[in-house]
């Protein structure tokens, strides 16, 4: 097997806003494994909250090392080793599992929901995102989104109640919220949710910072609302860890180190009775795909990623009565442009 790597600038259709800060590009790695004739193709994005650099990731993965007859099929020894030289750096061991996975796929001749017995007729309807706005930009968007059944808003500010109000007047479709962890008093969080709660919200997505696992447990008691842990899960300890804290949480290719983990953290969260929101960064068609084949196993979808791109070098699942859908091709079912 050989091992390409691409560092990648992904160029979104519109600024990105949210609590943290806005932006108009998300920095990328690509990566290809050849084998007898096939090619896996992976990827990941690299927001900048997540503290994960292009150059870290294309560094470690050039220090994968798999001997020359290694048998792709063999995905746990192949990933650990991996895992072990590369570090504990879960972005890049996510674009190789990615890849190896398509790859995987490709050999055995099916798709990777089907590999898993998974049931397509399951995938949940995938949220477009909205970012944080003018309540006049929101009600566009929210307006322009008529293929979608769920609306995702960007929360964590002072504007909270006019941005909801401003979607409400453009659909009545449900919404869910992220707060992106912008919240910081508790009895104003439950008030607000309780307001929310009365306006056909699904869910409310890391209401205050990460770190405060007391205060997300209060309000996870007491909310109407299901609470989803999302900066505060990353592996599968964490999914451990969310019990008592969060009703659910959010599940990302990119930030637990690709499909081999998310699979046992999706597992595991529906074995503990959490809820499972499926997610993804501002991505290409090759991660968002990888992402789409687990769907089956979420409650929640929220794999738009490439929908809010203006540069995608892939074609790949599309969005078929609001549910993102993997083509029924072998591995992730992703071609790149140049060749479709
Ligand atoms: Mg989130």
């Amino acid at each position: 097997m050989r091992l390409a790597i691409r560092p990648f600038t992904i160029e979104l259709k519109e600024p990105f806003a949210l609590a943290s800060g806005s932006r108009t590009t998300t920095p990328a790695v690509l990566a290809e494994l050849h084998h007898a004739g096939l090619v896996g193709y992976g990827e990941v994005a690299l927001p900048p909250y997540l503290g994960w650099t292009q150059a870290a990731v294309c560094r470690a993965l050039e220090r994968v090392a798999w001997p020359d007859d290694a048998n792709p099929l063999n995905l746990d020894a192949l990933l650990e080793a991996a895992a072990g030289a590369m570090g504990d750096l879960p972005p890049a061991l996510a674009a190789l599992d990615i890849a190896l996975h398509d790859l995987f796929g490709k050999i055995i001749g099916q798709p990777l929901y089907a590999l898993w017995g998974l049931d397509l007729a399951r995938r949940p309807p995938t949220s477009l995102t909205v970012s944080l706005g003018a309540p006049e930009t929101i009600r566009r968007k929210v307006a322009q989104a008529t293929e979608y059944e769920v609306i995702k808003l960007k929360l964590g500010g002072p504007t909270d109640r006019a941005l909801v109000a401003a979607a409400r007047e453009a659909t009545d479709r449900p919404l869910s919220v992220d707060a992106n962890q912008g919240w910081r008093d508790r009895e104003a969080a439950l008030d607000f949710i309780g307001w929310l709660a009365e306006r056909n919200v699904l869910f409310v997505e890391q209401p205050f910072p990460a770190s405060r696992a007391d205060d997300h447990a209060w309000l996870t008691e007491r909310s109407p609302l299901p609470i989803i842990g999302d900066e505060a899960i990353r592996g599968l300890a964490d999914i451990v860890a969310a019990r008592g804290v969060y009703h659910g949480v959010n599940v990302k290719l990119a930030k637990c180190g690709g499909l081999r983990v998310a699979y046992r953290m999706l597992i595991t969260a529906r074995a503990l009775g959490l809820k499972v929101l499926l997610g993804c960064m501002t991505e290409t068609s090759c991660a968002v795909s990888a992402a789409a084949h687990l769907s089956p196993l979420a409650d929640w979808a929220d794999l738009d990623g490439a929908a809010l791109i203006a540069n995608d070098p892939f074609a790949g699942a599309r969005l078929i009565a609001g549910r993102l859908t993997p083509q029924p091709a072998p591995g992730i079912g992703v071609q790149p442009k140049a060749l479709v």
